[in-house]
């Protein structure tokens, strides 16, 4: 106690505060309410609901106003503006990201903030074109898609199921350069051999267990203060086969339970950091004659507009639920209050009961 007293002011305000971290989690390409939190959903995600929820503020109505295709709306998630670009071109973000207001605004290196996207196509997702932001001011993105891709080339292993690129146009090869994480910088920065990775993903079943063994190994070697992780397995659902969809779903829900214990054992993020699960958007409702129920998501209806948002950890109320309409273009506002910079171009507004 004597040493405390007679510490410095600052060192004993660091002491106590330590650096505030946050993890932003997509939940796959695509989830509905009734597959998920909604009582006859509850048994598919029982990590969610057992040990997330009683520890979280959840919110039970998350509104997506834009465009439903899952790189065009995460995207829109990233920025808080309602994007407007073809979901299938290899363009950025036109507003500025979360990444490029949280490293301009409090002066943070590329190494504080990540991306691990799932597909090629998100390449661009890090950094924005606006003019005042962009160009060398966003986040560092991995695709362990393409990484596994490089790792293996020319090899006899076939790692096909890890590798499939996106389950709504087959045929869609974007155009990947720049930006991105070369595999050359996985021993370098993740410490973590190419033919250790290799080995590992021989072991793992999924394109999003490929991506939460990245992301872990960025939290205990690069420790980012700000890390968004996107998983897309469950949009599997446009192959039209439910057992499928809802296996995608166990998935992720499995996945995020391990999200959230990394986040609780990793020093560097245990005890300051605060978590945020949600879905891209929904999925058709069964009712609407224009669509296939949960195989797509081309009506625009409520169902596949509406969905929810789920906050946990560091200065987060446990155990609260709101029924209160939030915004998808909220979330960038909350982070920047949360973290202390400004989103000053974002549409949403910050909410407040997290905060
Ligand atoms: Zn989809």
């Amino acid at each position: 106690m004597g040493t405390a007293l007679f510490r410095p002011s600052w060192a004993r305000a660091a002491a106590f505060r330590p650096k505030r971290k946050v993890v932003v989690v997509t939940f796959g390409g695509g989830a509905r309410d009734q597959e998920t939190f909604m009582p006859e959903g509850q048994e598919n995600i029982p990590h969610l609901m057992r040990e997330l929820i009683p520890q979280a503020t959840f919110f039970t109505q998350v509104v997506n106003h834009g465009i439903l295709g899952h790189y065009v709306a995460t995207a829109s998630l990233a920025t808080g503006v309602y994007e407007t670009f073809n979901n299938f071109a290899a363009v950025s973000p036109q507003s500025p990201t979360v990444f490029e207001y949280f490293r301009k605004d409090l002066n943070r290196p590329s190494s504080d903030a990540w991306v691990v996207a799932p597909s090629n196509g998100f390449n661009r997702i890090g950094e924005s074109s606006h003019r005042s932001y962009g160009m060398g001011l966003g986040a560092r993105v991995i695709l362990p898609k393409r990484l596994l891709t490089a790792a293996t080339s020319g090899g006899s292993h076939d790692y096909q199921h890890l590798l499939r690129d996106n389950y709504e146009t087959p045929y869609f090869t974007p155009d990947v350069a720049g930006g991105e994480f070369e595999l050359q910088q996985l021993e370098r920065i993740l410490k973590l051999s190419v033919d250790d990775f290799r080995t590992h993903a021989e072991t793992l079943s999924s394109p999003d267990e490929l991506s939460v063994y990245i992301a872990r190994q960025l939290m205990r070697q690069v420790a980012p203060s700000l890390l968004w992780i996107t998983l897309h397995d469950i949009d599997v659902a446009h192959a039209g086969a439910y057992s499928l969809y809802i296996e995608g779903i166990r998935r992720t829900d499995r996945l995020c339970g391990e999200l959230w214990k990394a986040i609780q054992t990793e020093p560097e993020y245990a005890g300051n950091t605060t978590l945020f699960i949600l879905p891209d958007f929904g999925r058709d409702s069964d009712d609407d004659a224009g669509g296939n129920g949960f195989q797509h998501h081309r009506t625009g209806d409520a169902l596949s507009r509406t969905t929810w948002l789920l906050v946990a950890g560091a200065g987060v109320r446990e155990n609260a639920v709101f029924d209160r309409a939030v915004d998808s273009t909220d979330l960038v506002p909350t982070l920047g209050a949360m973290m202390g910079f400004n989103p000053s171009l974002a549409q949403g507004k910050p909410i407040s009961e997290v905060l």
